[in-house]
């Protein structure tokens, strides 16, 4: 068992990491991939890999991303609206920095991709704005692809689409055919696009990771990805503390809601259904594609 995307270093769970370890531990949990989603959170998740992984241990793996968002978050909604893309551009050079220093500690490059959902949320950006955080998210999952391939890192890619859109997905596919070369491998987490895409996520040979969404009614266009999705290409995650599963949600008992490492065991369950194979047999194979993916 494996949670492929969880932020380790983020509340509730950061404080609580020694239960949520515990816990997934407990459940027969193996490997946890903590994602970084901005400059302020990567050393919190290295500190916590070393915490867990002493004594020879290797249960958590560290990957270091920018979010796409981090440029809106550091640029518009903090009330900056000129030269965002310099601006952006700034802290790519930081990002490049830290990965420099940090890039032994490092498992893979995430979270990051192409984000054009904040659009939908901010429908009061101009035109420039949402062309200069298009080209800077773009900009920057070229540079995240080109230290993959210079360093042998698979990704974990994040792709959100404005409502009832594709141009994000689109862009994404292509930058990683283009850039990529056909040597990088990685995730497209918690995929929630249209399935026509499947089959091209699949050709680039990336893997398609599957959290709780899966649990909820409302997750039926994601349990049809999975069906198509061939179980040597799958993978699980919670990403936590979002997406808590559904025996969670619906528990009035359970103030606090978020999602943990063993959580996966329920997302497994729901995904064992899905696709008709016995809860063995899908965590042995996917615990190997994590395996070969991520360590
Ligand atoms: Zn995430």
């Amino acid at each position: 068992m494996h949670d492929s995307h969880i932020h380790l270093a983020m509340e509730p769970l950061k404080s609580n990491s020694d239960e949520i370890v515990h816990n997934f531990l407990q459940e027969g949990g193996k490997y946890i991939l903590t994602q970084g989603t901005d400059i302020v959170d990567f050393n919190p998740n290295f500190e916590l890999a070393k915490k867990y992984n002493m004594g020879g241990k290797n249960i958590i793996q560290v990957a270091i991303g920018l979010h796409p968002t981090y440029f809106e978050e550091t640029t518009v909604l903090n009330n900056i609206t000129e030269h965002i893309f310099e601006k952006s551009q700034k802290e790519i050079e930081k990002f490049k920095e830290i990965f420099e220093k940090k890039h032994n500690e490092i498992s893979a490059i995430g979270e990051c991709g192409l984000d054009y959902h904040q659009f939908s949320l901010n429908k009061t950006y101009s035109k420039d704005i949402k062309e200069q955080l298009k080209e800077v998210q773009k900009l920057m999952l070229k540079e995240e692809i080109h230290l993959a391939l210079q360093n042998n890192l698979p990704m974990s890619i994040h792709s959100r689409d404005e409502v009832g859109q594709s141009e994000c997905t689109e862009d994404i596919l292509r930058i990683i055919a283009q850039e990529g070369k056909g040597q990088l491998i990685g995730s497209f987490h918690s995929y929630t696009g249209d399935i026509k895409y499947v089959n091209d996520i699949l050709d680039l040979g990336f893997y398609i990771g599957f959290n709780a969404i899966i649990t909820y009614k409302s997750g039926e266009s994601v349990r049809e990805i999975l069906k198509k999705t061939p179980l040597e290409r799958i993978l699980f995650e919670t990403d936590g503390p979002f997406l808590p599963p559904q025996s969670v949600r619906k528990n009035k008992k359970i103030r606090n809601k978020f999602a943990q490492p063993s959580d996966i065991k329920e997302i497994m369950q729901v995904a064992s259904e899905v696709k008709g194979v016995s809860f063995e047999k899908l965590k042995e194979i996917t615990d190997e594609n994590y395996q070969k993916v991520f360590l």
